[in-house]
């Protein structure tokens, strides 16, 4: 059963599996063979997913976010007639005053209750220097 051949990697002779064979590797080579293939496939694999995944990352680079915010912008600018901008303005200007004028008053208020405060303080002290030396 198999005859003797020669290995085609490493020389030595080897018997093979049965007679009429293409085999030219002994058990050992084919066997390195084998794994070599597997892991160049393998890596074959691994170089795929990373090129994929730097190919995304290129593509990711390129879609500049602030020129597409700005172009946005800019046709959203182009489509508003100057009436809306004017309005829009307007709005935030009220807005604007309408918060400030709260805080305003809110100090205000603040202060008059501290002068009120005081206020009836320095009666009290007027009412003690009166009864001390009045
Ligand atoms: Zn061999």
């Amino acid at each position: 059963m198999g005859i003797v051949k020669d290995c085609k990697i490493c020389g030595k002779p080897f018997h093979t599996m049965s007679n009429s064979t293409t085999e030219d590797l002994c058990r050992t080579c084919w066997m390195n063979n084998k794994q070599d293939i597997a892991i160049r496939r393998s890596e074959n694999k691994q170089n795929n997913v990373i090129l994929s995944i730097e190919r995304r990352i290129d593509a990711l680079e390129r879609f500049d976010v602030p020129f597409q915010v700005e172009m946005k912008v800019n046709t959203m600018l182009q489509h508003m007639m100057p009436t809306d901008l004017e309005k829009m303005f307007n709005d935030k200007l009220d807005k604007y005053l309408m918060q400030h004028e709260k805080k305003l008053r809110e100090l205000r208020e603040k202060q008059q209750k501290q002068i009120s405060i005081l206020h009836t303080r320095i009666q009290e002290l007027e009412k003690e220097v009166e009864s001390l030396y009045g």
